[in-house]
C-alpha cells in the first residue's frame, strides 16, 4: 500500500508540481491538504478525489495526529515556518518531508532534525536534484576518475524575482535572498558532485540602496569556495540575472558541463576530454515523484533517506559562512567535523 502524505501550504509549487507528481507515484499519494484559504484546499482536495474533510486550515493542523492513513507531512510554507510546522508534525508522531532550505539558519535546521530525531521519525530534505539521473551520471564522472584528479568546480543559479512583496525578499521569511533560495542549488549540487565539504569561503555581495526589493536581502552573491586537496570552487546567485543554472566540473583529464542544471526537466549533461564530448541521454521522469518514492520507501523500511535533515544543516552551516564572510570581508574557516559525519 501507498504512503499518505499531508501537504502543507498550496502556493505555486504544490499546485504546480506537488500534486501532480504525487498522482504518478506508485509509493505515494496525497492524503490530505493543510492551506490557509479553505476554498482552495476544498477546491484542490476535490480534484485529488478526497473529501472535505481531508482539507485542514492550519489552525486545524494538529487534528492531523487523528490520521492514521497519513503517515507523513510535507512542508512546502515560506522557509521561516519549517520549524514550526515540522516540529509540530514530529510531535504527532509523522514523518517529515521538507522543502529546501531546511531552514533560515543552521541554528534553526537544527532544531528541526532534533525535534525529528527526539519524537523517532525520519526527516528528509527535499534536494530534488539529488535523486536525477543525470546529476548521478555527472557525480559518477567526478568520483570515479573520469574527469582525472578535480581542479575546479563552477555553478551559477540566478533568477530574475520582480515582485518587491515577494516572501522571497522579506529576510524574516526567507532567511536571505537568492542564496538560500537558488543559490542553495549550486552549494549543495557541488558536496553532492564530490562528496566533499569546503574547508573555507570568501563570499562578496551586492544590496543596491535604490533598488526596493533588496531592502532586507541581497540581489547577487559571488563566492570562492575552498576544498580539500586545493579544489576551488565558485558559485554565483542572484534575484536580479537573467535566468541561468549552470554548473561546470573541471578535472585534469576532462570536464563536465551540465546546462541547464537545476530546472525540474530538461537538464543537458556533456562531458568532455581529448576523445571530444559526448551528451549521454536520459529517460523520462518526474523529480518530485522520484523524491515521493524516495522517502515513501525509507518509511516503509525504516531507512534514514538519502537526504536527511543533517544535509539541509550542513548547506545551512555553509550558508551562514558566506554571510559572515560578506560582512566582513574575511575568509571564515569551516569546522572539519561536518554534520556529513552524521549520516555518511
Ligand atoms: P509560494 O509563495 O508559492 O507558496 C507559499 C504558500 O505558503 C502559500 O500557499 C501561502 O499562502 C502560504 N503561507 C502560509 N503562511 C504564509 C506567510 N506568513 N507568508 C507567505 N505565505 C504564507 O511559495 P513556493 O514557491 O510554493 O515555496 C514554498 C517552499 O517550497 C519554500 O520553502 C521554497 O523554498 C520551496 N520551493 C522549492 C522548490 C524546489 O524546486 N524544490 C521550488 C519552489 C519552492
Amino acid at each position: 500500500t501507498r504512503v499518505g502524505f499531508a501537504l502543507v501550504g498550496i502556493g505555486k509549487l504544490t499546485a504546480e508540481e506537488l500534486i501532480s507528481a504525487a498522482r504518478t507515484s506508485e509509493q505515494a499519494y496525497v492524503a490530505a491538504l493543510v492551506s490557509g484559504e479553505p476554498e482552495k484546499a476544498d477546491g484542490f482536495a476535490r480534484a485529488l478525489g478526497l473529501s472535505e474533510q481531508d482539507a485542514y486550515t492550519y489552525e486545524q493542523f494538529d487534528e492531523l495526529a487523528d490520521r492514521d492513513d497519513v503517515q507523513a507531512v510535507y512542508i512546502v510554507l515560506p522557509n521561516s515556518l519549517h520549524r514550526e510546522y515540522a516540529t509540530r508534525a514530529a510531535r504527532m508522531g509523522k514523518h517529515v518531508l521538507c522543502e529546501k532550505p531546511l531552514g533560515v539558519s543552521a541554528e534553526d535546521a537544527q532544531a528541526i532534525v532534533d525535534a525529528c530525531r527526539d519524537a523517532g521519525v525520519l526527516l528528509m530534505t527535499a534536494y530534488r536534484c539529488q535523486y536525477t539521473p543525470e546529476h548521478w551520471a555527472a557525480r559518477d564522472a567526478v568520483q570515479d576518475g573520469t574527469l582525472g584528479d578535480l581542479r575546479l568546480l563552477h555553478s551559477i543559479h540566478a533568477q530574475v524575482e520582480d515582485d518587491p512583496e515577494a516572501w522571497r525578499l522579506k529576510r524574516e521569511l526567507a532567511g536571505g535572498g537568492p542564496l538560500p533560495d537558488v543559490g542553495i542549488y549550486s552549494l549543495n549540487t557541488l558536496r553532492f558532485l564530490t562528496g566533499q565539504e569546503p574547508e573555507w569561503v570568501f563570499a562578496t555581495q551586492h544590496q543596491p540602496a535604490e533598488d526596493p526589493r533588496f531592502r532586507e536581502v541581497e540581489a547577487s552573491m559571488s563566492a570562492l569556495l575552498g576544498f580539500p586537496g586545493g579544489v576551488s570552487a565558485t558559485i554565483q546567485t542572484s534575484y536580479a540575472a537573467f535566468k541561468t543554472t549552470s554548473l561546470r566540473v573541471m578535472g585534469e583529464k576532462g570536464s563536465l558541463l551540465m546546462d541547464p542544471a537545476f530546472p525540474y526537466d530538461g537538464l543537458k549533461l556533456s562531458l568532455s576530454d581529448d576523445d571530444g564530448t559526448r551528451q549521454p541521454s536520459f529517460p523520462d521522469y518526474d523529480q518530485f515523484t522520484l523524491e515521493f518514492d524516495h522517502f515513501a520507501r525509507c518509511i516503509r523500511r525504516g531507512d534514514t533517506p538519502w537526504t536527511p535533515g543533517e544535509e539541509g544543516v550542513q548547506d545551512h552551516v555553509i550558508m551562514d559562512a558566506l554571510y559572515e564572510s560578506a560582512r566582513t570581508g574575511q575568509v571564515v574557516r569551516l569546522p572539519t567535523h561536518t554534520n556529513r559525519d552524521a549520516f555518511r
